[in-house]
């Protein structure tokens, strides 16, 4: 029997048989890496472990390690949900089952108007398991059109997908591949599959949602079942443990509960009013973010929310952005916008008189509001919001000048950011798509070797994201990771060829010569609102001493230390601290118990030693109580609390 050579993606050698599958080849690499493998990846494209390799072939064992390994897993877990429906309700059909972040759903028609709840969600899930320890092979198989019409006979969605030749589910050509698994359950499916079914063992169902077929309500409506897939016991447990306590820091339940603001059906979708206490939290964000640009060399600037359509014709967003527009106000006879983003008014204020090079780098900052349009679907408390204010700057730079400004905007940004509690960063760096962007080759290369070198001078990793740049030049994307491990794309450092183009922004350089300033845009928390439900779901509604609305809630014991509990009253206030005064008209445990459900960090209750001692019994958020604290002690400590941004 002759010999074949694979390469494995380290480009080291391995002989095997000829005949020889991958799954054949994870084996020669291991034992460990046999058990964990899912599919292959051979010359890039992304196969069964059953399939044969051919001489020369460059082959990668996917395991659940990696993205494409999860998904595969998830996939998968996909038709052992759809088997089982089958199987429990005769006469149920499938439409579409594909995986998603962090697991798969599948939409079903289920007949005699049988509706799926939570208990049968259980009932499915008992099937489900019981596929898996069966550990059926997943067995895939090839027909033509017709053939595959006859399979699917029964299931007119399937065979929707089928006929649909030319439909993003299948490819064009005349092979139709489906997979077979246990006695009779077939499903039509482009592949590839994990081997068998046992690989699927932790997997949890979670919801039931309406869903039309195709996404049209012209069309009837399915039941989609939602579920979650993981590599291991471990990745299951953490996964729902991050969605209970996401649900526990919903901002919008908080914001309730809290009294930070609200969301009145009569103001319409999308739309917040907010009270006095997320005002001040509001309030508080805005002063720090114009305390750090004021320093940091910005100037200030104030734009209208309205513009004649003109402007947004010579920044093109009428032709590039016009969906994320409301429509336009007719008056003075002509047509008015809401703006969508700050940039093209920072472009008039740039082009009004003549810059030179020593002008340069000029950095507007405003807190700029702008009106973006979302369908109502899509709306979700303050994350998806339908007018939003951005901490907004435009920096106008040379391109000599474009490395140090780069440079200079991370350490900032990520100053800005961990001011407010984030310790976790993650950075993007999106390249050029050279068939969609304006701008030349020489300064595309030189402007992303700026945000390259910048990134490696500060010694921060990144991800390389080649080809998704906005047409208009590469950016810098941050994450941040929250208090339970959730990610948060917040603030971007995008450059722009085009705009300053559009409206033929000049400067003077030192030879006399007229040319092109860099457009930078860059937002730090993005948007405030989405940044305050961020910062409200990060801190579970328990904002740190120096951004809470409410710092000290002091409370007497009874009557007669309400005297001196006014006077502790009096000397916080006066150092300008934030206090509420909670009355002794009740039981000192109910009032206790009423301020920690308001998240204040520090409660000061005070009777009969303190009056005599000019001291404070304080009641740290979620530490122990300490008795017969002087007060200008605590009001030493709190002082360097909330200076110290601690
Ligand atoms: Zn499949
Ligand atoms: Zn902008």
């Amino acid at each position: 029997m002759t010999d074949i050579t694979v390469l494995l993606p380290d480009g080291s050698e391995r002989k095997l048989h000829e005949g020889a599958t991958v799954s054949d080849l994870a084996l020669d690499v291991g034992e460990g890496l046999a058990k964990a493998a899912l599919i292959g990846e051979v010359n890039g494209e992304e196969v069964d472990l059953s399939v044969v390799l051919s001489d020369g072939a460059t082959v990668n064992i996917v395991t659940s390690d990696s993205d494409k390994g999860l998904e595969t897993l998830r996939h998968s877990t996909a038709h052992v949900l759809a088997q089982a429906v089958l199987e429990i309700y005769p006469g149920a059909t499938f439409a579409i089952g594909p995986p998603i972040e962090h697991g798969f759903y599948y939409d079903f028609a289920i007949p005699d108007g049988a509706t799926l709840s939570d208990e049968t969600l259980e009932d499915i899930e008992e099937k489900m398991k019981e596929i898996i320890a069966a550990d059926q092979a997943f067995i895939r198989g090839e027909a033509s059109v017709q053939e595959a019409l006859e399979i699917f006979v029964d299931h007119p969605y399937k065979c929707e997908i089928i006929q649909a030749a030319d439909s993003s589910e299948i490819d064009a050509a005349e092979v139709i591949s489906f997979y077979r698994n246990g006695t009779g359950f077939v499903d039509l499916c482009r592949g590839p599959h994990v081997p068998s079914t046992g690989k699927l063992q932790h997997f949890k169902l979670m919801n039931v949602a309406g869903a039309y077929w195709r996404g049209d309500e012209k069309n009837p409506m399915l039941q989609r079942i939602y579920g979650t897939a993981w590599a291991n016991k471990k990745q299951l447990k953490d996964h729902l443990f991050r969605l209970e306590e996401a649900a526990k820091r919903d901002h919008r339940k908080l914001a309730n509960e809290l009294d930070l603001l609200s969301f009145p059906s009569e103001l319409g979708g999308g739309l917040a009013v907010w009270h006095p206490k997320g005002s001040q939290v509001r309030k508080l964000m805005e002063d720090y973010s114009r305390e750090r640009h004021e320093s940091g060399g910005y100037k200030f600037v104030y734009t209208p929310h309205l513009a004649n359509a003109e402007l947004f014709h010579t920044s093109g967003h009428l032709d590039f952005y016009s969906e994320g527009m409301y429509p336009p106000m007719e008056m003075d006879n002509g047509e008015y916008y809401l703006k969508p983003m700050n940039c093209p008014m920072h472009c008039l204020i740039y082009r009004a008189g003549t810059k030179s090079y020593r002008d340069l780098p000029l950095r507007l900052f405003e807190l700029g509001t702008v009106y973006r349009y979302e369908r109502a679907g899509t709306l979700h408390g303050l994350m998806r919001i339908r007018g939003f204010t951005q901490d907004d700057a435009h920096i106008f730079t040379s391109e000599e000048g474009l490395a140090e400004e780069i440079a200079g905007l991370l350490e900032f940004v990520v100053s800005v950011l961990k001011a407010f509690g984030f310790e976790e960063f993650s950075f993007n760096l999106s390249t050029r798509d050279p068939e969609k962007s304006v701008g030349d080759d020489q300064i595309w290369e030189h402007a992303t070797s700026a945000l390259e070198e910048a990134l490696n001078a500060h010694g921060l990793p990144f991800q390389m994201k080649l080809g998704d740049a906005a047409f208009y030049g590469p950016k810098i994307d941050i994450d941040v990771s929250d208090a339970i491990g959730r990610s948060w794309q917040l603030s971007t450092i995008q450059l722009d060829f085009n705009l300053p183009e559009r409206f033929d922004l000049r400067y003077i350089d030192s030879s006399g010569e007229r040319k092109r300033p860099v457009m930078i845009h860059r937002a730090l928390m993005g948007s405030i609102e989405r940044f305050f439900g961020v910062l409200v779901e990060h801190y579970a509604g328990a904002f740190p001493a120096w951004l809470t609305p409410i710092q000290v809630a002091v409370l007497p014991v009874a009557n007669g230390h309400e005297e001196y509990a006014k006077d502790v009253l009096g000397k916080l206030e006066g150092e300008g601290f934030r206090c509420e005064f909670y009355r002794a008209d009740n039981p000192l445990g109910k009032r206790i118990r009423d301020v920690k459900t308001q998240k204040i960090p520090y409660v000061l209750v005070v009777g009969g030693d303190d009056v005599s001692n000019g001291s404070v019994g304080v009641n740290a958020r979620g530490s122990e109580v300490e008795r017969g604290v002087p007060l200008t002690a605590f009001i030493e400590r709190l002082r360097t609390e909330v200076d110290t941004r601690q």
